[in-house]
């Protein structure tokens, strides 16, 4: 069973204690990086096991390395050596593991090791990509066979990923651990148990005394309460958000809060994906049971799926994937989770006799466009691209435009409702209006898709012109428990409708 590690960079031993008690429900060991502590503080490193109470790693790493120790290597031998002598017939008392880099060659104090109970991480870092051949790399870690192999390795693109997934899958019957460095990583650190790796590393994030080696790291706290790591076995359904680069995603917070309040053994992860492919194949090679789809892989997953519903054709975008015995169904649970949120805004059962303005023309558009055609109502569809604005409208017969001052004008035919639906405005762009030289009366209704931030800047200057505004928040939600009936093949529990708030 994989292991939660808390990784320990604290200057002092007192520190380091205060966060391993602040973290002691959650983790399974920790790894004390001596090469962190003051150097008066590095003399006291061998009483640490033992006031830990937890399997404890030793691991001092040079500056070269990525680590913060400066002493030539003699020093740090005599360091590791201390950290290893007059070992205690009681194992608790003595480092569980020693983290020993793969060049590390000091005979005499790998035995000690060994004699004395510590076993020996063997360890290869790569801190520029993923090495082609990673499998040949993990085997040639192995020196003896009581070792435990590390390999950390920095992906850079969804391929990466695959490959690292891979290399576990093809050294199962190698201890080691497996460790991605960067927030790609993500998924590895999760499911670390799926390829075979026994340790997942974590760290205290936030705490302005601790240097920044988190790398991607998660929390504690995220790690094993939210993502449930230590529930993980190989029988866990496995879910998640393809998308890029995937950095608002309210998702995961949703699913798992859900799957662990319902009792349900399964796990929604992110895979930040460049690229679709790669991803398509891990989550074959997963076996996993279904997706969300985001930002910008709505359309480019269609050629993707062997069934889809009538609404993903029809809108040309797929927001859900379930795997199923045919394979990949697409659905599109974005439409009815706008025309729920909005109609259920103006308290009304359908679009007739109202004209609207629709801002953007790319996944959620579509989504909006077809439903406001289905439900009887008119649109005009302004976009930036004004090619892509002519291409939605065209089936559904509505008004078009550019988002210049002719395409604006055409508003003041369009205003009983205002849609924005671009990624302007989103968090990190948190100033940008996709509509600032329109000017609103106070009388139109005005709804932003984004929910984070709560008011963007187009929704503020709506409401202070006196329209009624509504955030994207409500679709989300009904969204997400559409594509939980589609996940799980249940309604989402009503008892959790009104308890669930992000
Ligand atoms: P998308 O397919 O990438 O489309 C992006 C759209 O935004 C395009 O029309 C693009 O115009 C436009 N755009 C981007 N930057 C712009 C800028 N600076 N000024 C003007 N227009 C700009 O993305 P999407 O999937 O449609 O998602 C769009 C937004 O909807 C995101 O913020 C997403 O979070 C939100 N959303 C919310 C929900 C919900 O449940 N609340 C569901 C789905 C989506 P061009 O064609 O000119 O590039």
């Amino acid at each position: 069973m994989a292991k939660i590690c808390l990784c320990l960079t604290g200057k002092t031993i007192k520190r380091n204690l205060e966060l391993l008690e602040k973290y002691r429900q959650q983790v399974d060991m920790a790894e004390l990086r001596a090469d962190c502590l003051e150097p008066d503080e590095r003399l006291a490193i061998r009483r640490f096991p033992e006031q830990a109470g937890i399997p404890v790693i030793l691991t001092i790493r040079r500056d070269l390395d990525g680590g913060f120790f400066t002493g030539g290597e003699a020093s740090r031998v005599s360091l590791i050596s201390k950290g290893l002598a007059f070992a205690d017939p009681n194992p608790r008392r003595n480092f569980a593991y020693v983290d020993l880099e793969e060049y590390f060659n000091v005979p005499s104090l790998e035995e000690a090791a060994r004699a004395f109970g510590t076993r020996i991480i063997r360890s290869y870092h790569n801190r520029k990509g993923v090495d082609l051949d990673l499998p040949a790399r993990i085997r040639s870690l192995c020196r003896v066979g009581d070792e435990l192999v590390k390999a950390a390795v920095t992906p850079h693109t969804m391929d990466d990923v695959l490959r690292v997934f891979k290399a576990g899958w093809e050294t199962m019957d190698i201890e080691k651990t497996l460790v991605c460095m960067g927030s790609l990583g993500t998924p590895t650190r999760i499911l670390a148990e799926q390829m075979g790796s026994q340790i997942s590393y974590t760290a205290v994030k936030g705490e302005p005394d601790l240097p920044d080696l988190a790398l991607g790291q998660f929390d504690p706290l995220e790690l094993a309460e939210l993502y449930r790591f230590r529930n993980i076995t190989a029988k866990t359904r496995i879910f998640g958000i393809t998308g890029y680069p995937l950095q608002v995603t309210f998702s995961p917070l949703f699913f798992n809060t859900v799957f662990g309040l319902e009792n349900i053994d399964a796990v929604y992860v992110p895979f930040p994906t460049d690229r679709l492919e790669p991803f398509m194949e891990l989550a074959d090679r997963l076996g996993m049971g279904g997706a969300s789809v985001t930002i910008p892989h709505k359309e480019s997953i269609l050629p993707y799926l062997a069934k889809s519903t009538e609404e993903v054709r029809s809108i040309g975008a797929c927001n859900t994937i379930v795997y199923g015995q045919e394979g990949w169904t697409g659905y599109n649970s974005d439409a009815p989770g706008f025309s729920g949120a909005l109609l259920c805004f103006i308290g009304k059962k359908n679009f007739k006799g109202l004209r609207i303005t629709v801002i953007g023309s790319g996944g959620a558009a579509r989504a909006v466009v077809s439903e406001i055609y289905r439900l009887h109502g008119k649109a005009l569809i302004l976009n930036r691209t004004s090619s892509r604005a002519r291409e939605l409208a065209g089936p559904y017969r509505f008004a078009w435009g550019a988002l210049d001052n002719q395409g604006i004008k055409e508003i003041e035919k369009y205003r009983d409702i205002i849609i924005q639906t671009t990624s302007a405005g989103m968090e990190g762009d948190a100033e940008a209006d996709p509509l600032e030289s329109y000017a609103f009366s106070g009388f139109e209704v005005v709804m932003d898709l984004i929910y984070k931030p709560e008011r963007t800047a187009f929704l503020r200057r709506a409401e202070a012109a006196g329209c009624r505004v509504l955030n994207g928040y409500d679709m989300l939600m009904r969204q997400a428990q559409l594509q939980y009936g589609y996940f799980i093949n249940a309604e989402f529990p009503a008892h959790l409708m009104t308890r669930m708030r992000f």
